[in-house]
């Protein structure tokens, strides 16, 4: 028997060694776990959901807002009990929370052996030595994360561009992901290729500002010549692309995604307020006029096309008339879906140096107003939707039910029998919630050869 406080000893397994991954944040952080996945299997980890028989433990963090950074440190907190059980496991922390910040952070965090950067993946040889006989360039292939699981995803995140140009003033990703960096246009098609052989339907090109992609690369190519050469990948479905930019939203990447048949007519357009003073002072670089004329064009251009944004409340200086313009323009552009976010001052940023003078109570209200005009929004919309049969993919199974989106990104459940994952499915909906649909199956839809 241990005695207390004496360490354990590692847990028995089949010799393997184990990987533990926790992530937070958004989907560029989720298509980073499963790259560092990717590697650690090809170094002949296993994969556990169980973190007191890993080997090796990945921290993935996000400090977009301070709530996200809170529970990072809840769960490092956590993991120091392991530590002290375990001497021998390692614990590594990437993601946002670490660049230019890593001595701070060892003080405050001994217990953890690594720290790396976004992307930095060579780094972590450091506590996987088995990764010095792996080739860094699957850094580049997330699909080997699938590779021999007998369930393996429908959908795929890839990352095309990394970084942000921009500065608003806000915002801590510029600082922590450093410039735009494009990948290589072949390199991209290469690995949807290979998704798509492994049985991946649906892939989602990210960003953080996804239609800046290829400006810093030869000839120039951009997001629609991208959008063209992915939506040519002999058996891919459909093609989504997250998040665009405003500024960037251009006339040629709107046509493409009407023209391309796999490109799911859903566009995620952030416009963060409907204030122009607001708008200047958040560094956003359009006004509002600009941003209705975009979402104006891209109604007008791509039919039956659903649109989401995102919002934040409460931001430094916002008097209620300012909030109540951003709450108008929600109710004129009646988007689909929208991401409302209470301000959160940021260590580093500009903003960061102004009062963050709205209290709680109220940004909670403001939050809340957007909320409920969103709910009676979307009660009427998606009950406009009974009887209308949708193109669902179906991506696995929840709340007991088949679960999949429809190419306008609405969530759907159905009810049936069977194996329905990976299946395009037409399902007629028969009853609504502001946020998703039920429906019976009435057809499933062969894959072609050419994919369509
Ligand atoms: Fe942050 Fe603005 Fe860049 Fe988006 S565009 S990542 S909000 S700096």
């Amino acid at each position: 028997m241990r005695a207390q406080g004496e360490p354990e000893a590692a847990p028995e397994h089949d010799g393997a060694k184990r990987f533990f991954l926790w992530t937070i944040g958004c989907q560029m952080n989720e298509a980073e776990s499963a790259k560092a996945a990717a590697l650690l299997s090809r170094a002949g980890y296993l994969q556990t959901y169980l973190e007191r028989e890993a080997d090796v433990v990945i921290v993935n963090s996000c400090v977009v807002r301070q709530a996200a950074e809170d529970k990072v440190a809840g769960k490092l907190g956590a993991l120091m009990d392991l530590k002290r059980r375990r001497p021998d496991v390692r614990i590594a922390l990437t993601g946002c929370m670490v660049t230019g910040q890593e001595t701070r952070l060892a003080e405050r965090f001994p217990h953890v052996d690594l720290f790396y950067g976004p992307s930095q993946f060579d780094r972590l040889v450091r506590i996987a030595p088995e990764l010095a006989e792996v080739d860094l360039d699957l850094a580049d292939l997330p699909h080997y994360y699938d590779e021999g699981v007998a369930d393996p995803n429908v959908t795929a995140f890839v990352p095309i561009i990394y970084g942000c140009n921009f500065v608003c003033s806000y915002c801590i990703v510029p600082y922590r992901r450093g410039r735009e960096t494009s990948r290589p246009l072949h390199q991209i098609v290469d690995e949807v290729q290979r998704l798509v052989a492994r049985g991946v339907r649906e892939v989602t090109l990210l960003g953080q500002t996804v239609n800046a992609y290829g400006h810093d690369l030869p000839n120039h190519p951009d997001l629609a010549d991208l959008l063209a050469a992915v939506d040519a990948v002999d058996g891919v479905q459909r093609v989504r692309f997250l998040t665009s930019h405003p500024k960037y939203m251009s006339d040629r990447i709107v046509q493409a995604v009407a023209d391309l048949p796999s490109l799911c007519e859903h566009i995620n357009l952030p416009v963060q307020a409907g204030d122009n003073e607001v708008l200047r002072r958040m560094r956003r670089t359009y006004t509002v006029e600009h941003y209705r004329e975009r979402i104006d064009y891209i109604r007008r251009t791509i039919p039956g096309v659903t649109l989401a944004t995102d919002i934040i409340v409460g931001f430094p200086g916002e008097t209620d008339e300012q909030f109540q313009h951003t709450y108008e323009l929600l109710g004129e552009l009646r988007f689909d879906k929208v991401h409302v976010a209470m301000y959160s001052p940021r260590p580093g940023t500009l903003s960061n140096r102004w009062e963050d003078d709205i209290p709680r109570v109220e940004k909670k209200r403001r939050h809340t107003a957007i909320e409920a005009l969103q709910a009676g929004l979307l009660t009427e919309r998606m009950h406009g939707n009974v009887g209308r049969c949708y193109e669902v993919l179906i991506d696995g199974r929840s709340r007991e039910r088949w679960r999949g989106r429809t190419r306008g990104n609405n969530l759907v459940f159905f009810d049936a029998p069977g194996d329905w994952k990976g299946k395009l499915v037409d399902v007629r909906v028969t009853d609504s919630t502001p946020w998703f649909m039920l429906g019976d199956a009435v057809g499933v839809h062969e894959y072609a050869v050419s994919g369509r």
